[in-house]
C-alpha cells in the first residue's frame, strides 16, 4: 500500500519532499506478484486497453476538472483588451494557450467539436493580447506554443489558410531564436523553439526552406553547447549550455533537455555529431549522478532533493529513452530504468500533481519506459501514479498558477486522459 503519510527524517531539517512508495520497498519477486494481481485493476492486460472501472474513476475527475477550468475560461474571456503594458505571453506552460491545448486534446480524444471550437475562441483571444514585443520564442513560455497549437487548431477545424498564417509566425521568430543573446535551453531557448519547428514537421508544414530553417537551428545550439565547455580544464564534456548564469543539468532549463531536442531533431544530424558530440554528453551526465542514482539539477552542488520533470531524475530517464532508440547502447537503457527505479521511490511528491513538478508529470517516466521496453511493470507504475492524482488533499501547497498546462489542473486532466492510451502517451511539449 502506498501510506499517504509524509516521511519523517528526524536528522535533516529540510522537510521530506516526497510520500513514502511502500511499494518501492518490496523485493523484485513480491513486485512481480503485486504486478500482476494488480495491473487488472488498471488495464486489461491482454489488450491493454483501459478497465471500465479506472474509466469511470478517472472520467469523473476528467469532467469535474474541466468544469473548473471552464469557469477560469469564462473569465479569461471576459477580461478586455489590456493596455499596451500589461500585454502578456499567455504560454502553454502557465496560461491560456495551455489550456486551449488541452481543449484540442480534449476534443480529439473525445471526438467532441465543440471543444475544439472552444479551443479556437481561447487561442484568439490569447493571440489578441500576445505581447508582439516580447522576444520569448520557445513552445511551452514562449510565442511559438501559441502559434503552434493554433496552427492545430487551425488544421483541425479544416481552416488551411489561418493554418498557414500561423506557421509564418512561427518562422518569422527566427531571427530571434538565431540572436546570439538567446538561451538555448527548452524552457526559455532555442531547444523549445526547435521544438516548435519539430511540431510543426508533423503538422504537414511543407516549404522549401523548412529543413534549411531547422538545420540553422540545430547548427547554433551545437555551436553555443562546444563553446560553453571549450575553455573547461580539464574538459570534461563535449557540450553544456548555461541559463541564468548557471550550467542546469535537467529537462527544462539544463543540458539533458537541450539533448533530448536535438535527439528529436536526429534526422538534421550528422553522425560526427551525434557520435562526438551527443554521445559524450550524455556518459558525462551519468558520471555526475548522485550516489543514489538521481541526477543533480546543475553543478553548483545542489542537495539531492529534487525528482521531478524538470529537475532530476524523471525528465532526465527519458533523455535516456530516447537515446537507447539512438544508439542502441545498453547502457543507456540501464540508466533510463535506474533513473525510473528513482522515481517509483522518490516521485509521490508533496508539491503536488502538476505536469512539471507534481506526481502527474512523474507518471510520464513510466508510460515512456513501458512504451520502450513493453514491460507492464512500468504500466502499473504509471497507473499507481495517475491514480494517485485521483486523490485530492495530498499537496502542501497551491500552484503558482493553479489551472495552468504545467503546474495546475490543466496538466493533470491532460495525463489522465493520455493515460487511456498507454502507447502513445507523451508528455506536452517534450
Ligand atoms: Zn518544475
Amino acid at each position: 500500500m502506498m501510506v499517504d503519510k509524509k516521511k519523517s527524517n528526524q536528522q535533516n531539517p529540510e522537510p521530506c519532499r516526497h510520500y513514502k512508495n511502500e511499494l518501492s520497498l518490496l523485493s523484485e519477486e513480491k513486485a512481480n506478484e503485486v504486478v500482476e494481481r494488480s495491473l487488472k485493476i488498471y488495464y486489461v492486460v491482454e489488450t491493454l486497453r483501459i478497465t471500465d472501472t479506472f474509466e469511470c474513476k478517472m472520467n469523473e475527475f476528467i469532467e469535474a476538472h474541466m468544469f473548473i477550468i471552464d469557469q477560469e475560461v469564462q473569465e479569461f474571456l471576459k477580461k478586455p483588451k489590456p493596455n499596451e503594458d500589461e500585454l502578456t505571453v499567455e504560454s502553454i506552460y502557465s496560461g491560456m494557450a495551455g489550456v486551449a491545448l488541452l481543449y484540442n486534446f480534449y476534443a480529439n480524444k473525445t471526438q467532441n467539436n465543440n471543444k475544439t471550437l472552444e479551443a479556437k475562441v481561447i487561442i484568439e483571444k490569447c493571440l489578441s493580447i500576445l505581447d508582439e514585443n516580447s522576444d520569448s520564442i520557445t513552445f511551452l513560455t514562449g510565442k511559438s506554443g501559441i502559434f503552434v497549437t493554433a496552427t492545430e487548431i487551425y488544421r483541425d477545424l479544416g481552416d488551411i489558410e489561418n493554418a498557414k498564417k500561423m506557421i509564418k509566425r512561427v518562422v518569422d521568430l527566427m531571427p530571434l531564436a538565431l540572436n546570439e543573446k538567446m538561451p538555448d535551453v527548452l524552457l526559455y531557448g532555442r531547444a523549445g523553439y526547435l521544438y516548435s519547428l519539430l511540431f510543426l514537421k508533423k503538422l504537414g508544414w511543407e516549404d522549401q526552406k523548412r529543413d534549411k530553417l531547422i538545420r540553422k537551428v540545430v547548427t547554433t545550439i551545437f555551436k553555443n553547447g562546444i563553446q560553453t565547455c571549450s575553455k573547461d580544464k580539464p574538459r570534461r564534456t563535449s557540450l553544456m549550455y548555461k541559463c541564468h548564469n548557471k550550467k542546469y543539468l535537467g529537462a527544462a532549463q539544463g543540458l539533458s533537455g537541450v539533448i533530448h531536442c536535438l535527439l528529436l531533431a536526429k534526422s538534421y544530424l550528422t553522425k560526427g555529431e551525434l557520435d562526438d558530440l551527443i554521445k559524450p554528453a550524455l556518459d558525462y551526465l551519468l558520471t555526475l549522478r548522485y550516489k543514489s542514482g538521481n541526477l543533480p539539477a546543475s553543478l553548483c552542488n545542489d542537495p539531492d532533493h529534487l525528482v521531478q520533470w524538470c529537475h532530476g531524475a524523471s525528465g532526465v530517464s527519458h533523455t535516456y529513452v530516447l537515446a537507447y532508440k539512438v544508439f542502441l547502447d545498453e547502457k543507456y537503457l540501464n540508466a533510463a530504468v535506474q533513473f525510473g527505479d528513482i522515481v517509483w521511490q522518490r516521485g509521490l511528491l508533496t508539491k503536488g500533481y502538476g505536469l512539471c513538478h507534481g506526481v502527474s508529470g512523474n507518471s510520464y517516466t513510466f508510460m515512456s519506459l513501458f512504451q520502450l521496453t513493453g514491460n507492464t511493470k512500468y504500466l502499473y507504475r504509471a497507473a499507481r501514479f495517475i491514480d494517485w492524482c485521483l486523490t485530492t488533499n495530498r499537496q502542501n501547497r497551491v500552484p503558482d498558477n493553479p489551472y495552468s498546462m504545467f503546474e495546475g489542473v490543466a496538466g493533470v486532466t491532460y495525463a489522465l486522459m493520455d493515460a487511456q492510451d498507454p502507447k502513445t502517451a507523451n508528455i506536452p511539449g517534450f
